[in-house]
Protein backbone atom coordinates (compact mmCIF):
# COMPACT_ATOMS: atom_id res chain seq x y z
CA UNK A 1 0.00 0.00 0.00
CA UNK A 2 1.44 3.26 -0.91
CA UNK A 3 0.65 6.41 1.01
CA UNK A 4 -3.43 7.53 1.84
CA UNK A 5 -4.37 9.52 -0.89
CA UNK A 6 -6.68 11.73 -1.74
CA UNK A 7 -8.47 13.33 -4.77
CA UNK A 8 -9.37 16.75 -4.43
CA UNK A 9 -10.70 17.65 -7.35
CA UNK A 10 -11.93 15.21 -10.30
CA UNK A 11 -14.01 14.57 -12.88
CA UNK A 12 -16.32 12.00 -14.83
CA UNK A 13 -15.26 12.68 -18.57
CA UNK A 14 -18.15 15.12 -21.02
CA UNK A 15 -18.40 12.18 -22.63
CA UNK A 16 -19.99 9.60 -20.12
CA UNK A 17 -23.30 9.03 -20.46
CA UNK A 18 -23.86 6.25 -17.73
CA UNK A 19 -22.03 5.04 -14.43
CA UNK A 20 -23.67 1.69 -14.04
CA UNK A 21 -20.97 -0.35 -12.59
CA UNK A 22 -17.96 2.22 -12.37
CA UNK A 23 -19.00 2.56 -8.11
CA UNK A 24 -18.24 -0.66 -7.74
CA UNK A 25 -15.14 -0.86 -9.77
CA UNK A 26 -13.64 2.24 -7.69
CA UNK A 27 -14.61 0.45 -4.35
CA UNK A 28 -12.54 -2.57 -5.69
CA UNK A 29 -9.70 -1.04 -7.04
CA UNK A 30 -8.41 1.94 -5.93
CA UNK A 31 -5.65 3.05 -4.30
CA UNK A 32 -7.45 6.53 -3.70
CA UNK A 33 -9.00 6.62 -0.24
CA UNK A 34 -11.41 9.63 -1.54
CA UNK A 35 -12.42 11.77 -4.37
CA UNK A 36 -13.76 14.85 -4.67
CA UNK A 37 -16.34 14.65 -7.76
CA UNK A 38 -17.17 17.56 -9.22
CA UNK A 39 -20.17 18.28 -11.43
CA UNK A 40 -20.22 20.96 -14.13
CA UNK A 41 -23.86 20.91 -15.91
CA UNK A 42 -26.63 18.98 -14.85
CA UNK A 43 -26.10 16.38 -16.66
CA UNK A 44 -23.19 14.84 -15.05
CA UNK A 45 -24.60 16.44 -11.58
CA UNK A 46 -27.33 13.40 -11.91
CA UNK A 47 -24.10 10.86 -12.63
CA UNK A 48 -22.29 12.17 -9.46
CA UNK A 49 -25.29 11.79 -7.58
CA UNK A 50 -25.60 8.54 -8.84
CA UNK A 51 -22.38 7.41 -7.58
CA UNK A 52 -22.71 9.04 -4.61
CA UNK A 53 -25.36 7.11 -3.63
CA UNK A 54 -24.06 3.76 -5.08
CA UNK A 55 -23.23 1.89 -1.15
CA UNK A 56 -20.51 0.37 -2.99
CA UNK A 57 -18.30 3.96 -3.92
CA UNK A 58 -20.60 6.27 -1.00
CA UNK A 59 -17.26 6.51 1.23
CA UNK A 60 -14.85 7.18 -1.72
CA UNK A 61 -16.63 9.89 -3.77
CA UNK A 62 -17.13 13.11 -2.59
CA UNK A 63 -20.22 14.40 -4.42
CA UNK A 64 -19.57 18.03 -5.52
CA UNK A 65 -22.39 20.03 -7.05
CA UNK A 66 -22.11 23.04 -8.99
CA UNK A 67 -22.21 24.59 -12.60
CA UNK A 68 -18.74 25.10 -14.09
CA UNK A 69 -18.52 28.98 -16.11
CA UNK A 70 -18.22 26.55 -19.41
CA UNK A 71 -21.66 25.57 -19.29
CA UNK A 72 -22.96 28.92 -17.51
CA UNK A 73 -24.05 29.84 -20.97
CA UNK A 74 -26.25 27.11 -20.65
CA UNK A 75 -28.70 28.56 -17.90
CA UNK A 76 -30.61 31.49 -17.88
CA UNK A 77 -31.61 34.08 -14.99
CA UNK A 78 -34.88 33.91 -16.38
CA UNK A 79 -36.73 31.28 -16.44
CA UNK A 80 -39.08 32.28 -19.56
CA UNK A 81 -36.72 33.79 -21.83
CA UNK A 82 -36.59 32.43 -25.33
CA UNK A 83 -34.08 30.56 -26.41
CA UNK A 84 -32.67 33.55 -29.11
CA UNK A 85 -33.00 36.26 -26.87
CA UNK A 86 -31.01 34.13 -23.94
CA UNK A 87 -28.02 32.92 -26.12
CA UNK A 88 -27.54 36.11 -27.84
CA UNK A 89 -27.48 38.06 -24.50
CA UNK A 90 -25.02 36.33 -22.69
CA UNK A 91 -23.08 35.42 -25.29
CA UNK A 92 -20.48 37.47 -26.28
CA UNK A 93 -18.35 37.85 -29.60
CA UNK A 94 -17.34 40.75 -31.79
CA UNK A 95 -18.32 38.66 -34.90
CA UNK A 96 -22.43 38.31 -35.38
CA UNK A 97 -23.08 35.06 -34.09
CA UNK A 98 -23.95 32.43 -36.74
CA UNK A 99 -27.41 30.91 -36.98
CA UNK A 100 -26.33 26.84 -36.99
CA UNK A 101 -24.54 27.73 -33.89
CA UNK A 102 -27.59 28.92 -32.30
CA UNK A 103 -29.38 25.54 -33.27
CA UNK A 104 -26.70 23.65 -31.84
CA UNK A 105 -27.65 25.22 -28.57
CA UNK A 106 -30.11 23.45 -26.39
CA UNK A 107 -33.34 25.00 -24.59
CA UNK A 108 -31.55 27.32 -21.68
CA UNK A 109 -32.33 25.73 -18.04
CA UNK A 110 -33.66 28.47 -15.67
CA UNK A 111 -31.22 28.93 -13.24
CA UNK A 112 -33.05 29.68 -10.44
CA UNK A 113 -34.77 26.31 -10.79
CA UNK A 114 -31.58 24.42 -11.11
CA UNK A 115 -30.38 25.90 -7.92
CA UNK A 116 -33.33 24.51 -6.13
CA UNK A 117 -32.53 21.51 -7.02
CA UNK A 118 -29.23 21.68 -5.95
CA UNK A 119 -29.87 22.58 -2.80
CA UNK A 120 -32.84 20.18 -2.05
CA UNK A 121 -29.84 17.43 -3.51
CA UNK A 122 -27.84 18.92 -0.68
CA UNK A 123 -29.55 18.39 1.73
CA UNK A 124 -30.96 15.00 0.96
CA UNK A 125 -27.37 14.11 0.89
CA UNK A 126 -26.22 15.29 3.91
CA UNK A 127 -29.36 14.26 5.65
CA UNK A 128 -28.83 10.61 4.80
CA UNK A 129 -26.21 10.98 7.70
CA UNK A 130 -23.40 8.64 6.16
CA UNK A 131 -21.68 11.51 4.61
CA UNK A 132 -20.61 14.62 6.72
CA UNK A 133 -19.36 16.69 3.77
CA UNK A 134 -20.43 17.72 0.38
CA UNK A 135 -18.86 20.36 -1.71
CA UNK A 136 -20.01 23.19 -3.65
CA UNK A 137 -17.85 23.15 -7.30
CA UNK A 138 -16.77 22.99 -9.68
CA UNK A 139 -17.77 26.57 -9.76
CA UNK A 140 -15.53 29.67 -11.18
CA UNK A 141 -14.84 31.98 -13.84
CA UNK A 142 -12.70 31.82 -17.11
CA UNK A 143 -11.66 34.70 -18.93
CA UNK A 144 -10.18 32.42 -21.78
CA UNK A 145 -12.77 29.87 -22.42
CA UNK A 146 -14.22 29.82 -26.03
CA UNK A 147 -17.64 27.73 -26.35
CA UNK A 148 -17.15 24.75 -28.53
CA UNK A 149 -18.73 24.93 -32.11
CA UNK A 150 -20.75 21.71 -30.71
CA UNK A 151 -22.84 23.89 -28.15
CA UNK A 152 -20.83 22.76 -24.99
CA UNK A 153 -18.60 20.08 -24.20
CA UNK A 154 -19.80 17.10 -24.23
CA UNK A 155 -23.13 17.79 -25.98
CA UNK A 156 -23.84 14.75 -28.53
CA UNK A 157 -26.82 13.59 -30.07
CA UNK A 158 -26.76 10.06 -27.25
CA UNK A 159 -26.60 12.63 -24.71
CA UNK A 160 -30.70 12.95 -26.13
CA UNK A 161 -31.35 10.03 -27.89
CA UNK A 162 -30.94 7.46 -24.84
CA UNK A 163 -32.85 4.14 -26.30
CA UNK A 164 -31.91 1.59 -23.25
CA UNK A 165 -30.26 -0.15 -25.61
CA UNK A 166 -26.98 -1.00 -24.60
CA UNK A 167 -25.34 -1.88 -27.79
CA UNK A 168 -26.23 0.90 -29.67
CA UNK A 169 -25.29 3.15 -26.70
CA UNK A 170 -21.82 1.96 -26.80
CA UNK A 171 -21.57 2.17 -30.05
CA UNK A 172 -22.54 6.28 -29.91
CA UNK A 173 -19.83 6.05 -26.84
CA UNK A 174 -16.90 4.74 -29.13
CA UNK A 175 -17.23 6.66 -32.00
CA UNK A 176 -17.47 9.77 -29.63
CA UNK A 177 -14.43 9.10 -28.11
CA UNK A 178 -12.52 8.66 -31.23
CA UNK A 179 -13.63 11.80 -32.16
CA UNK A 180 -12.91 13.74 -29.56
CA UNK A 181 -9.77 12.44 -27.75
CA UNK A 182 -8.51 15.77 -29.64
CA UNK A 183 -9.69 19.68 -28.79
CA UNK A 184 -13.13 20.19 -30.32
CA UNK A 185 -12.87 23.07 -32.58
CA UNK A 186 -13.76 26.19 -30.28
CA UNK A 187 -15.96 28.82 -32.31
CA UNK A 188 -14.84 32.84 -31.24
CA UNK A 189 -17.86 33.02 -28.95
CA UNK A 190 -17.24 33.62 -24.96
CA UNK A 191 -19.84 33.77 -21.92
CA UNK A 192 -20.14 37.68 -20.82
CA UNK A 193 -18.37 37.53 -17.82
CA UNK A 194 -21.44 39.30 -15.83
CA UNK A 195 -23.47 36.16 -16.84
CA UNK A 196 -20.00 34.19 -15.45
CA UNK A 197 -20.24 36.41 -12.32
CA UNK A 198 -24.27 35.81 -11.79
CA UNK A 199 -23.83 32.25 -12.01
CA UNK A 200 -20.72 31.98 -9.83
CA UNK A 201 -22.36 34.18 -6.95
CA UNK A 202 -25.40 32.71 -7.11
CA UNK A 203 -22.95 29.41 -6.14
CA UNK A 204 -21.10 31.32 -3.66
CA UNK A 205 -24.86 31.83 -1.67
CA UNK A 206 -25.69 28.61 -2.15
CA UNK A 207 -22.48 27.28 -0.50
CA UNK A 208 -23.13 30.27 1.98
CA UNK A 209 -26.79 29.12 3.29
CA UNK A 210 -25.33 25.70 3.34
CA UNK A 211 -21.97 26.01 5.06
CA UNK A 212 -20.06 24.12 2.66
CA UNK A 213 -16.65 24.07 0.85
CA UNK A 214 -16.52 25.49 -2.30
CA UNK A 215 -14.35 24.38 -5.04
CA UNK A 216 -13.28 27.26 -7.42
CA UNK A 217 -11.71 27.29 -11.21
CA UNK A 218 -10.42 30.21 -12.18
CA UNK A 219 -8.54 31.17 -15.17
CA UNK A 220 -6.63 34.72 -16.09
CA UNK A 221 -9.61 36.20 -13.81
CA UNK A 222 -7.41 36.01 -10.82
CA UNK A 223 -8.19 39.74 -8.88
CA UNK A 224 -11.70 39.15 -10.11
CA UNK A 225 -12.12 35.88 -8.47
CA UNK A 226 -10.39 37.49 -4.82
CA UNK A 227 -12.69 40.43 -5.31
CA UNK A 228 -15.66 38.81 -5.85
CA UNK A 229 -15.38 36.13 -2.79
CA UNK A 230 -13.97 38.76 -0.80
CA UNK A 231 -16.48 41.14 -1.32
CA UNK A 232 -18.81 38.05 -0.74
CA UNK A 233 -17.92 37.23 2.38
CA UNK A 234 -17.49 40.59 3.96
CA UNK A 235 -20.86 41.88 3.00
CA UNK A 236 -22.67 38.58 4.18
CA UNK A 237 -20.94 38.55 7.61
CA UNK A 238 -22.17 41.77 8.66
CA UNK A 239 -26.01 40.46 9.02
CA UNK A 240 -24.77 36.88 9.73
CA UNK A 241 -21.12 37.04 11.76
CA UNK A 242 -21.38 33.76 12.46
CA UNK A 243 -21.85 31.90 9.11
CA UNK A 244 -19.09 31.54 7.01
CA UNK A 245 -18.00 29.48 3.50
CA UNK A 246 -15.47 27.26 5.65
CA UNK A 247 -13.12 26.49 2.89
CA UNK A 248 -11.79 27.68 -0.64
CA UNK A 249 -10.26 25.57 -2.36
CA UNK A 250 -8.78 27.06 -5.51
CA UNK A 251 -7.77 24.25 -7.51
CA UNK A 252 -5.49 23.75 -10.22
CA UNK A 253 -3.86 26.77 -9.24
CA UNK A 254 -2.51 28.83 -12.19
CA UNK A 255 -2.58 32.51 -10.79
CA UNK A 256 0.70 34.63 -9.96
CA UNK A 257 2.92 34.08 -6.56
CA UNK A 258 2.01 37.67 -5.64
CA UNK A 259 -2.04 36.68 -6.42
CA UNK A 260 -1.52 33.63 -3.73
CA UNK A 261 0.12 36.09 -1.40
CA UNK A 262 -2.75 38.12 -1.24
CA UNK A 263 -4.66 34.99 -0.75
CA UNK A 264 -2.64 34.14 2.34
CA UNK A 265 -1.72 37.64 3.94
CA UNK A 266 -2.48 38.07 7.29
CA UNK A 267 -4.73 41.30 6.12
CA UNK A 268 -6.92 38.56 4.09
CA UNK A 269 -7.27 35.91 7.02
CA UNK A 270 -8.52 38.64 9.09
CA UNK A 271 -11.29 39.46 7.16
CA UNK A 272 -12.56 35.92 6.31
CA UNK A 273 -12.29 35.37 9.59
CA UNK A 274 -10.64 32.19 11.31
CA UNK A 275 -13.11 29.93 10.37
CA UNK A 276 -12.69 30.23 6.81
CA UNK A 277 -9.70 28.54 5.46
CA UNK A 278 -8.10 28.39 1.80
CA UNK A 279 -6.56 26.24 -0.15
CA UNK A 280 -4.64 26.02 -3.35
CA UNK A 281 -4.88 22.73 -5.09
CA UNK A 282 -2.15 21.09 -7.76
CA UNK A 283 -2.35 18.79 -10.29
CA UNK A 284 0.22 17.12 -12.06
CA UNK A 285 -1.57 17.57 -15.93
CA UNK A 286 -1.42 21.76 -15.06
CA UNK A 287 0.97 22.13 -12.28
CA UNK A 288 3.55 19.94 -12.81
CA UNK A 289 3.92 18.47 -16.26
CA UNK A 290 7.17 17.58 -17.07
CA UNK A 291 6.85 15.18 -13.96
CA UNK A 292 8.66 12.08 -14.30
CA UNK A 293 5.80 10.45 -14.61
CA UNK A 294 4.66 8.90 -17.99
CA UNK A 295 1.57 10.16 -19.27
CA UNK A 296 0.43 7.31 -21.35
CA UNK A 297 -2.83 5.74 -20.97
CA UNK A 298 -4.70 8.34 -19.01
CA UNK A 299 -6.12 10.06 -21.68
CA UNK A 300 -5.32 13.51 -19.99
CA UNK A 301 -8.64 15.43 -19.97
CA UNK A 302 -10.43 17.12 -23.39
CA UNK A 303 -10.80 19.96 -20.87
CA UNK A 304 -7.75 20.66 -19.54
CA UNK A 305 -6.43 20.38 -23.50
CA UNK A 306 -8.35 23.08 -24.24
CA UNK A 307 -7.19 25.38 -21.26
CA UNK A 308 -3.13 24.24 -21.72
CA UNK A 309 -3.84 24.87 -25.80
CA UNK A 310 -5.03 28.48 -25.34
CA UNK A 311 -3.29 29.80 -22.52
CA UNK A 312 -0.38 30.82 -23.29
CA UNK A 313 1.12 33.25 -20.09
CA UNK A 314 -0.53 31.34 -16.73
CA UNK A 315 -0.64 34.02 -14.15
CA UNK A 316 -1.39 36.84 -15.39
CA UNK A 317 -5.22 38.96 -15.15
CA UNK A 318 -4.63 40.18 -18.42
CA UNK A 319 -7.62 40.06 -21.00
CA UNK A 320 -8.04 37.06 -22.76
CA UNK A 321 -5.53 36.75 -26.11
CA UNK A 322 -6.99 36.84 -29.35
CA UNK A 323 -9.45 34.22 -30.88
CA UNK A 324 -7.84 31.97 -32.94
CA UNK A 325 -4.69 31.18 -31.51
CA UNK A 326 -4.39 27.58 -30.60
CA UNK A 327 -0.60 27.14 -30.40
CA UNK A 328 1.30 25.76 -27.94
CA UNK A 329 1.73 22.17 -26.63
CA UNK A 330 0.90 21.27 -22.88
CA UNK A 331 4.86 21.31 -21.77
CA UNK A 332 5.43 24.48 -23.81
CA UNK A 333 2.67 26.59 -22.35
CA UNK A 334 3.77 25.53 -18.75
CA UNK A 335 7.46 24.83 -19.12
CA UNK A 336 7.66 28.82 -18.71
CA UNK A 337 5.71 28.93 -15.31
CA UNK A 338 7.93 26.06 -14.23
CA UNK A 339 10.56 28.20 -11.75
CA UNK A 340 6.73 30.07 -11.03
CA UNK A 341 5.62 26.76 -9.48
CA UNK A 342 8.55 26.65 -7.45
CA UNK A 343 8.68 29.95 -5.98
CA UNK A 344 4.34 29.50 -5.77
CA UNK A 345 5.03 25.90 -3.54
CA UNK A 346 7.79 27.42 -1.73
CA UNK A 347 5.91 30.39 -0.62
CA UNK A 348 2.63 28.91 0.47
CA UNK A 349 2.23 27.67 4.01
CA UNK A 350 1.89 24.51 4.63
CA UNK A 351 -1.26 23.81 5.99
CA UNK A 352 -2.93 25.68 2.24
CA UNK A 353 -1.58 22.74 -0.18
CA UNK A 354 -4.04 20.18 -1.75
CA UNK A 355 -3.49 17.69 -4.39
CA UNK A 356 -5.34 16.59 -7.22
CA UNK A 357 -5.82 14.94 -10.42
CA UNK A 358 -8.52 17.43 -11.86
CA UNK A 359 -8.93 13.90 -14.53
CA UNK A 360 -11.73 11.99 -15.51
CA UNK A 361 -12.06 8.85 -13.08
CA UNK A 362 -14.18 6.63 -15.62
CA UNK A 363 -11.61 7.00 -17.80
CA UNK A 364 -9.29 5.79 -14.73
CA UNK A 365 -11.64 3.23 -13.74
CA UNK A 366 -13.11 2.14 -16.50
CA UNK A 367 -9.84 0.57 -18.50
CA UNK A 368 -7.01 -0.80 -17.41
CA UNK A 369 -5.50 2.10 -16.28
CA UNK A 370 -6.83 1.84 -11.85
CA UNK A 371 -3.74 2.24 -10.56
CA UNK A 372 -2.53 5.43 -12.91
CA UNK A 373 -5.35 7.34 -10.75
CA UNK A 374 -2.60 6.78 -7.74
CA UNK A 375 0.32 7.66 -9.75
CA UNK A 376 -0.98 10.59 -10.74
CA UNK A 377 -1.07 11.85 -7.46
CA UNK A 378 1.65 10.34 -6.24
CA UNK A 379 3.56 12.08 -8.75
CA UNK A 380 2.16 15.70 -7.44
CA UNK A 381 2.67 14.80 -3.69
CA UNK A 382 6.31 14.12 -4.90
CA UNK A 383 7.16 17.00 -6.54
CA UNK A 384 5.81 19.18 -3.37
CA UNK A 385 7.63 17.02 -1.23
CA UNK A 386 10.49 17.89 -3.59
CA UNK A 387 10.52 21.95 -3.29
CA UNK A 388 9.07 21.85 0.78
CA UNK A 389 12.08 19.58 1.62
CA UNK A 390 9.89 17.25 3.04
CA UNK A 391 10.34 13.68 3.33
CA UNK A 392 7.38 11.50 1.41
CA UNK A 393 6.18 10.31 4.63
CA UNK A 394 6.10 14.27 6.13
CA UNK A 395 4.77 15.17 3.33
CA UNK A 396 1.73 12.64 3.34
CA UNK A 397 1.01 13.64 6.66
CA UNK A 398 0.62 17.15 5.93
CA UNK A 399 -1.33 16.85 2.95
CA UNK A 400 -3.60 14.39 4.80
CA UNK A 401 -4.49 16.58 7.73
CA UNK A 402 -5.06 19.30 4.59
CA UNK A 403 -7.41 17.36 3.38
CA UNK A 404 -9.45 16.76 6.74
CA UNK A 405 -9.36 20.68 7.28
CA UNK A 406 -10.78 21.37 3.70
CA UNK A 407 -13.59 18.92 4.85
CA UNK A 408 -13.99 20.41 7.98
CA UNK A 409 -13.06 17.10 9.78
CA UNK A 410 -9.98 18.56 11.90
ZN1 LIG B 1 -12.13 20.69 -12.81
Amino acid sequence: MGPYLYDSHCHLSPYCLAVDGLGSTIDNDSSVCQMALMSTNHFDMELVLQLARSSASSQVIIPCIGVHPWYSHLFAANGTVSHEDHYLGVIKSSESISPSFLQKLPAPVSFPSHMTRMEQQITKLLQDGSRKVVIVGEIGIDKLFRIPWSGFLGNTEARYNKTGDNDKDNENNNSDTKILTTVPPLSPYRVSMDHQLYIFKEQLALAWRTQLPISVHCVKAHGLIYDTIMEFITSNKKHAPTTTIPAICLHSYTGSVDSAKRWVSKKTREKLGKKTKVFFSFSKVLNCPDSDISEQGTGSDISKQIIASDTSKPGTDSDASKPGTNSGSLKNCYSKSETEFIKLVQMLPEDTILIETDLSIDKYYNGTNQSQHSCDLQAVLRQICNIKGWSLDQGTTVLNDNWNKFKGEA
